[in-house]
């Protein structure tokens, strides 16, 4: 991982942490021996976690085993390993459920779940692997999306909500931070102590190959099906949970083929399979899910779609999807994300100096005005001083808002600094510069900012140094020189009194 990603994860303000209980699940699966008693010890202390415990028990998804009625039972009836494993996903599924960030969490788990299912199914299909383990590696192998939730509070949500699948989500966080939410998730599963197993399943989650690597860390992953089984639970979660659910069916059923050679039949099987595992997990997990018909119906609607093609057909239409993501990850909102402040979600230094050229160049072609003005926070270091670094953002996210309704389409806004932000507008001339600028400082000053965490609002006032360029003055014939004067007229209106306009002029020096 890139030093720069380690230490925004080092200074990162609300990572996941793992519950205390989850700890000493993991720590008792770690000692060379085990007994009933200790582990009904730990898990007694938790009575809703004994109760699911109790009932996974009985659940039909074990149903081979024997009947529970009291936690030792279920344990006797689970095993230990077993129990453990899933005392582990109660617990996680339970407590990691809301952090900072905007990611929709149902919808998380929701993915977890039908994930978990799917390597659960794939695993029982190929009859080689522990299931309690496969359940739990296929639910957790997303883990690291929390950490990219933590590491970009304002955008990953979004980001994950509008992406197409589950692919181009990852393409687009390699896009913006050079990482993926595989790579995030070998992380903090390391920090968490978690099983290897759990660990190298997350990491190979998208690339299966990973785990043939023989130096792959330290060969930590004895058991490479395992790489694959998520990997395609992953492509197979995609048919429930994404909107195009005929490509995700496809991309699945291709993948299928290649790791085991089943045909639409045997992967319609599966699917049919995962549908009815779906209903059972959310009933013992307790994870709110779409209705029992609606998974039915999915798989159904899946079956359907591949019966209706030839393995030839899928297959192309696989690689089509796969070829078109890659363009995709090149354009449109993963784009737009690269180009965007983390902080403001307005865009960054790097895009506004490209669009910036390209405005300043079109005004000269066609002779039009642009006015160009530096908008800077008065007093902002007080706000940090008195209520913190977090409260201190807070507010500059707000000024941000309200910077951005006050713009059209047409105009440039950025965060150009630290509490300073630069907007372009190109055709507008003098008088109705001068007016906007009066409005943006007022809506900046009546507007109440919330610092969060309990603090009372806080009101803040803005400082507006603006130029005007339009051919004539020809100290103001690029776009440097446009900043500069802007800069110049921003200085004046901060000394002579704050909360001001100034515009430049022959005057200002
Ligand atoms: P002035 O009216 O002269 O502009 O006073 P000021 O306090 O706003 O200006 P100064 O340049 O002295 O301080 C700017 C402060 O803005 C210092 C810096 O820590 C803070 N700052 C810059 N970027 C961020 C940020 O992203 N978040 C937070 N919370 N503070 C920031
Ligand atoms: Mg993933
Ligand atoms: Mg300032």
């Amino acid at each position: 991982m890139k030093p720069e990603i380690e230490k925004r994860l080092e200074r990162a303000q609300s990572l996941p942490t793992i519950p205390g209980v989850a700890q000493r699940i993991v720590e008792l699966g770690q000692q060379a021996e085990v007994d009933t008693t200790e582990v009904s010890e730990v898990l007694s202390r938790d009575p809703a976690l004994t109760a699911k415990i109790l009932r996974a028990a009985n659940s039909p998804i074990f149903a081979h085993r024997r009947k529970a009625s009291s936690l030792r039972e279920a344990i006797m009836a689970l095993g230990l390993e077993a129990t453990l494993t899933l005392a582990l996903g109660f617990v996680l599924v339970r407590n990691l459920n809301s952090v900072s960030g905007r990611l929709d969490y149902h919808a998380f788990w929701r993915r977890a779940m039908v994930s978990g299912a799917a390597a659960q199914s794939i695993s029982e299909r190929i009859g080689r692997l522990n299931s309690e383990e496969v359940l739990l590696a296929g639910m957790l192998q997303d883990i690291g999306m929390l950490v990219f939730d933590a590491l970009m509070p304002r955008e990953y949500g979004r980001l994950a909500a509008e992406a197409e699948d589950h692919e181009s989500l990852r393409l687009a966080e390699k896009n913006i931070l050079e990482v993926d939410h595989a790579e995030l998730g070998l992380w903090l599963m390391q920090r968490w102590n978690l099983p290897e197993y759990l660990q190298c399943a997350a990491f190979a989650s998208h690339e299966p190959e990973l785990m043939d690597l023989p130096e792959n860390e330290g060969n930590l992953c004895q058991q490479k099906e395992l790489g694959k089984i998520v990997a395609l639970s992953s492509r197979m979660a995609d048919i429930w949970v994404t909107r195009d659910s005929d490509s995700a069916t496809m991309q699945a059923a291709s993948l299928a083929y290649e790791f085991y050679g089943w045909d639409q039949e045997a992967f319609g099987e599966v699917l049919s399979k995962v549908a009815e595992l779906v209903r059972h997990l959310t009933d013992v997990y307790e994870i709110e899910n779409t209705s029992v018909e609606d998974l039915a119906a999915i798989s159904d609607q899946a079956r359907e779609t591949l019966t209706l093609r030839s393995l030839h057909m899928i297959h192309e239409a696989a690689q089509e999807r796969r070829r078109n993501q890659e363009l995709e990850a090149q354009n449109s909102i993963l784009k737009d994300q690269a180009e965007k402040d983390a902080l403001t979600e307005l865009y960054n230094r790097r895009h506004l100096e490209k669009r910036l050229k390209q405005a300043f160049a079109q005004a000269r072609k066609h002779n039009k005005t642009m006015a160009l003005a530096l908008i800077d926070l008065d007093y902002f270091k007080r706000v940090n001083d008195e209520l913190g670094h977090q409260a201190g953002d807070a507010v500059l996210y707000g000024v941000a808002q309200v910077l951005r309704q006050q713009v059209r389409d047409d105009d440039i806004l950025a965060r150009y600094g630290g509490e300073e932000f630069l907007l372009a507008l190109p055709d507008v001339g003098e008088l109705a510069a001068k007016g906007i600028m009066q409005r943006i400082r007022k809506a900046i000053a009546e507007t109440e900012y919330s610092p969060g965490a309990g603090a009372p609002a806080r009101r803040i006032t803005t400082s507006i140094g603006y130029a005007i360029s339009d051919g004539s003055d020809s100290r103001l014939d690029s776009v440097e020189a446009l900043i500069e004067a802007a800069d110049k007229a921003l200085y004046r209106a901060k000394v002579g009194g704050r909360n001001r306009v100034e515009l430049f002029g022959p005057e200002v020096h």
